[in-house]
């Protein structure tokens, strides 16, 4: 499938989930533009290097997402630059982990705009672009956690569900257009997210952290396997695909078996 021509924004993909799927969109020929923290000019050299010299333009914006005037700021950047936003995937996400009662406020605050008004604040300001144009993608990177709960996350947990709640509205306000929104809920995938709790877990056992890495997937994964940030690349190309067009306000589980159970 040839997505040139189309502009994607992918929050968060300077690092793990979204790096991976900003990867695959350029690989399809998308113009991209990143977002996150961190060393920006490697991860624009890496996406780059994966367009290729005929492939899409490679971009970045900043934007802190728990800010709505810098999310703001990139989306009026997408339209200077880029000629606006085809493809919105909502992937900027943090964690935190505690017993609700110890849960600091400031961290709830944080997890709520970060994981969950921020994919409103972008939705809400990308609509107008993608309706003129007649044509759109939101993809809202939630989890296993949008559909169930965990002991110690009750943020994350309360966040990923008003993604998946959000993303119903947003389906169903453009059910009759050819924009459609999804979310995608990953189980564990290994990156800095996951390793922090794996290490975290390591270090309340013995230290020992291949074992660790192995209990976490044993308590929830039935696959026992990590899922990869290309496999979740690809299930965003199908959802950016005409075969994936009537999916919508879907979401869509890729998680090792995690819900089945
Ligand atoms: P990660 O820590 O590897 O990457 C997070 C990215 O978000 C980084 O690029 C970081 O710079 C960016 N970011 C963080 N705060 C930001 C902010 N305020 N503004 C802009 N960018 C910000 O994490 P990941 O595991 O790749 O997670 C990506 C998404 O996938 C998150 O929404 C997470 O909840 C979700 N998810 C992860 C897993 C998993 O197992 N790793 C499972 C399900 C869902």
């Amino acid at each position: 499938m040839s997505l040139h021509g189309k502009t994607a924004l992918v929050t968060g993909s300077t690092s793990g989930i979204g790096l991976g799927i900003a990867l695959s969109l350029a690989k399809s020929g998308a113009n991209v533009i990143l977002n996150g923290f961190g060393d920006a000019s490697a991860v624009v050299a890496e996406v780059a290097a994966v367009a290729g010299k005929d492939g899409g333009k490679v971009g970045h914006h900043p934007a802190d997402v728990s800010k709505v005037e810098q999310i703001a700021d990139m989306v009026a950047y997408a339209e200077r630059e880029f000629g606006g936003i085809d493809i919105l995937v909502n992937n900027a996400g943090i964690q935190y982990v505690s017993p609700v009662e110890e849960f600091p406020v400031e961290r709830w605050d944080s997890i709520i705009s970060i994981n969950l008004s921020s994919v409103f604040h972008s939705t809400r300001l990308s609509l107008p672009g993608m309706r003129a144009k007649g044509w759109g993608r939101i993809i809202n990177i939630a989890s296993t956690h949008g559909l169930v709960g965990s002991t110690g996350k009750a943020a994350y947990v309360a966040a990923k569900h008003g993604v998946i709640g959000l993303t119903k509205v947003v389906g169903l306000e453009t059910a009759t257009t050819q924009i459609t929104c999804n979310a995608i809920c990953p189980g564990w995938v290994l990156t800095p997210l996951v390793q922090q709790q794996i290490d975290t877990r390591a270090a309340a056992a013995d230290g020992d952290v291949e074992k660790a890495k192995r209990e976490l997937l044993a308590e929830k994964q039935p696959s026992l396997e990590f899922v990869t940030p290309p496999q979740l690349g690809e299930l965003v190309l199908f959802l950016c695909s005409e075969a994936g067009s009537q999916v919508r306000g879907a979401a869509w589980n890729i998680d090792g078996g995690w819900l089945a159970q």
